[in-house]
């Protein structure tokens, strides 16, 4: 069979301004570019091995994406890196914030914060007909995540005000607002507030990362729009950072759309940090097929899942599917599909409609 390229992917989960700002990748060059530029650099272990840039996106049809504000803030010396203060952590979040504005003013990206600019921005890329003089920017809805940079609840009305539509509270081990992946414990006084202001303003909450006392905490409380940005099943990767059935089907009730993160720690069975290795498991993207169906099945059809892959977020291609060297190589989902009985528009619903829907209803 033919390989066929998806119109149109919405990765609901991508670190652009972090690579951007923090590992200095400029998100402009090609992907060899960038690999080449960091020959002998070893400050982190994707280093070489990046798999998003825009020429890739673009190659790949992934013309919109959830990208990432992204700062923590850690009090004390201790096994994870982060800010020495909440507004070190805030100011580390604007500067990201002023590259994507950086990234508007160039035409290479541009923001999309409701309803309209969606269907516009769909539109654009969908249009049919003969090449385009210029390719259309990649649209791009701010999210935060991990909230530690919120210092107060002010911040989080100017973030909005700046575009934020998806905060996830935590991220790994202990924060201001709740409790992240490898930790326990319910969300905090403050993270209670937070969520009351989240939903008071229609920021969507972004569950991954949340523990899972956190997790139902949050989801007692919270009353506005829910979704996962990048998650994965633990029936399938034992470990915390992903699901239980019992959270899917929660999440499935309260409508809320799973994006499939192609992080091989969150993939399979058994994986070591730093030390396993793709080959290890032969692991191939048809892995994620497996995902997809365990939540299809769970859900009893095929609208709660799409692509959140959280490539280049702290990895490169040591920790990726084998068939997995760019994003664009998300295309090859397609085949993946079909072959195991999905309708091509199933298969467009898990490459962008899912989510775009799930906006659709969030921004009514
Ligand atoms: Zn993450």
């Amino acid at each position: 069979m033919a390989l066929m390229t998806p119109k149109f992917i919405f990765d609901v989960h991508l670190d652009l301004a972090w690579n951007a700002v923090e590992f200095n990748r400029d998100q402009r060059w090609t992907q060899e570019r960038i690999r080449r530029r960091e020959l002998g650099m070893t400050d982190n272990q994707g280093r070489t091995r990046n798999t998003v840039c825009f020429p890739e996106m673009r190659r790949g049809n992934v013309g919109l994406c959830v990208a990432t504000q992204l700062a923590r803030y850690v009090p004390y010396f201790g096994r994870l890196p982060g800010f020495a203060s909440p507004e070190q952590a805030w100011a580390e979040t604007q500067g990201q914030l002023a590259w994507y504005r950086e990234m508007e003013r160039c035409g290479e990206m541009v923001s999309i914060r409701d309803r309209a600019q969606l269907d516009a921005h769909l539109q654009l890329w969908l249009a049919e007909g003969g090449p385009r003089a210029e390719p259309p920017p990649i649209g791009y809805i701010l999210s935060l995540e991990g909230a530690d940079s919120i210092v107060t609840l002010n911040h989080l009305e100017r973030s909005y005000a700046d575009g934020l539509r998806a905060v996830g509270p935590v991220h790994y081990g202990p924060g201001i607002y709740g409790h992240g992946t490898d930790d326990e414990g319910p969300m905090t006084a403050r993270g209670h507030e937070l969520l009351k202001a989240m939903e008071r303003l229609g920021i969507i909450l972004d569950v991954t990362h949340l523990c899972d006392e956190s997790f139902w905490d949050a989801l007692s409380r919270f009353n506005g729009p829910i979704w996962a940005s990048h998650s994965n099943c633990r029936a399938l990767a034992n470990w915390n950072r992903q699901f239980n059935d019992e959270q899917i089907k929660e999440l499935i009730r309260r409508g809320a759309v799973i994006g499939m993160a192609f992080d091989a720690i969150m993939m399979v069975h058994g994986w070591t940090h730093l030390r396993s290795k793709p080959q290890d498991f032969n692991l191939k993207i048809e892995k994620i097929c497996e995902h997809i169906d365990h939540i299809c099945q769970l859900a009893g059809n095929v609208r709660h899942v799409g692509i959140g892959t959280d490539l280049d977020g702290g990895y490169g291609t040591e920790q990726t599917p084998l068939d997995l060297d760019s994003i664009a190589d998300l295309a090859k989902i397609s085949d993946l599909l079909a072959a195991r009985g999905y309708r091509s528009a199933d298969i467009d619903g898990i490459f962008h409609g899912n989510f775009v829907e799930f906006l659709r209803r969030t921004w009514r």
